[in-house]
């Protein structure tokens, strides 16, 4: 099973992929948190990565591809596996093409720019297992503090408000095209990203069972 989940910043791709990882047991690939982990541990990706994450815009396709690339090479993605955050534009989308990898499914998760907006400037993340929360509609039980590995939160510096614009620009300039491209190749299946976390799990399960 090799799907792909789609959609603007904070529309819940990671959210979602952790919970859709435990019920298929196939790896969620998240290029953030591939990426976040180079820039914390400061490897010559990380260095290359920081300046472009820091200010919101796409690392370049040639980075990010060969991550993906050696990522998909590993045993646990034999099954299949969620990608999340990846591909991000046309042309990641056909080198993963080109590298032999054929999708079952892009799922597109559709929200509007104001509650991205919301969403994001209450995100917090874990430092250590990248855990989200959200100040106002899921926090922690003790504030600050993951629940899940007691490690700390922290704001990400792009889900500040100025950055978090310039994502949304970049998503619907560079990414959105993808939209089209999945759907000309009868693979897109959209899925409305408001409503409970639960509901919108269940309309993505949905999907994948019926391919
Ligand atoms: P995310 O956690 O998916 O929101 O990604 C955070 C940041 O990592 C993005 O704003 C980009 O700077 C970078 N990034 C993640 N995935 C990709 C990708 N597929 N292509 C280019 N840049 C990426």
């Amino acid at each position: 099973m090799k799907i792909i989940l789609l959609g603007p910043p904070g529309c819940g791709k990671g959210t979602q992929a952790k919970s859709l990882m435990e019920k298929y047991r196939i790896p969620q690939i998240s290029t953030g948190d591939i990426l976040r982990s180079a820039v914390s541990d400061q490897t010559p990706l990380g260095i290359k990565a920081k300046g472009f994450m820091d200010n919101g815009e796409l690392v370049p396709d040639d980075l990010v591809v060969q991550i993906v690339e050696k990522r998909l090479k590993e045993p646990d993605c034999s099954r299949g596996f969620i990608l999340d955050g990846f591909p991000r534009t046309v042309g990641q989308a056909e080198s993963l093409e080109k590298s032999g990898v054929l999708l079952d499914a892009a799922i597109s998760i559709e929200v509007p720019d104001d509650e991205i907006m919301k969403r994001l400037a209450g995100r917090r993340t874990c430092r250590k297992c990248s855990a989200m929360y959200h100040i106002m509609f899921d926090p922690p039980e003790k504030e600050g503090i993951c629940d899940k590995c007691q490690s700390e939160l922290y704001q990400r510096v792009d889900d500040k408000e100025e950055t978090v614009k310039n994502r949304l620009i970049v998503y619907r300039n560079q990414t959105e095209p993808l939209i089209e491209w999945y759907s000309s190749k009868n693979k897109l299946h959209t899925i409305k990203g408001t409503g409970s976390i639960k509901e919108i799990f269940n309309n993505i399960t949905e999907v994948i069972d019926s391919i």
